[in-house]
């Protein structure tokens, strides 16, 4: 479903990305973790072509961009359209409410019928336990059904990937296993999914690979089990002590 080649990102002299390459399988689950710093959300900004890679090529589906040379506009946005991407921060319309925040990419980007995007929002808010909450607004909501509520909206999409950027860090403790539990349903209802997570729980239940990114490059991957059971890096080790 994702194959990323020789992946390169620079912003200015400095090197963020130093030629990733990385392959998902449709319905695969794949967890990025390591060190602040080490590239981990630019790589998914890569993906999702929130940032342009300096080099390198990325495949989603039937799209395949290489980056050496100057891409087209076209293309980007086809890139962008493929993944749905859940922030730290829920960046949903304050001034909207929760089934106006997920009808509108459907209505307005991809010019769906309204009626239909209601029914189709409706039944995404069910799925992620918000429906009696669709009049509401986002202030009133708490961080955990905000995040819950900018699932279902980048759901509403139908992306063929799902991109987490540490979805549950902003959340106060107690809100974070709903979002979770979220994520694992979609899991098992076959997404294929890239998540940037500290939630190291969420990595060995829910994952089918484990990313160990350091300064710009993957150390180490493998199941779970493995990473976690028997990191074969000292930077692997390092790290998984500190956070342990
Ligand atoms: P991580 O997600 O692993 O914490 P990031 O991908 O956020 O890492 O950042 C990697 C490096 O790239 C950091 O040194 C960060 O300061 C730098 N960086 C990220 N975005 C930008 C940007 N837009 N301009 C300049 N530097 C950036």
């Amino acid at each position: 479903m994702i194959t990323i080649e020789n992946l390169h990102k620079q912003f200015g002299s400095l090197e963020v990305l130093k030629g990733i390459n990385l392959k998902v399988e449709k319905g695969k689950v794949v967890v990025i973790i390591g060190p602040s710093g080490s590239g981990k959300t630019t790589l998914l900004r890569c993906l999702n072509a929130l940032e342009v890679p300096s080099k390198g090529t990325i495949q989603i589906g039937g799209l395949k961009i290489d980056f050496s040379q100057p891409a087209d506009k076209k293309a980007i946005s086809a890139l962008r359209r493929k993944s749905g991407m859940v922030f730290q921060q829920y960046n949903l319309f304050p001034h909207k409410t929760v089934l106006e925040n997920v009808i509108e990419g459907p209505v307005i980007v991809k010019k769906e019928n309204r009626q239909a995007a209601v029914q189709k929002a409706e039944t995404l808010l069910e799925k992620v336990g918000l429906l009696d909450k669709k009049d509401a607004y986002p202030f009133s909501l708490s961080g955990g059904q905000q995040q819950r509520a900018g699932i279902a909206r980048a759901l509403a999409m139908e992306p063929e990937v799902m991109l987490f950027d540490e979805p549950t860090s902003a959340l106060d403790p107690e809100l974070v296993s709903g979002v979770l539990n979220v994520m694992k349903e979609l899991a098992e209802e076959g997404m294929t999914m890239v998540v940037v997570t500290h939630e190291m729980r969420f990595a060995r239940e829910a994952a089918d690979e484990v990313i160990f990114m350091d300064q710009g490059v993957i150390v180490e991957q493998g199941r779970p089990e493995e990473l976690f059971g028997d990191p074969k890096h000292g930077r692997t080790r390092q790290f998984l002590q500190l956070i342990q």
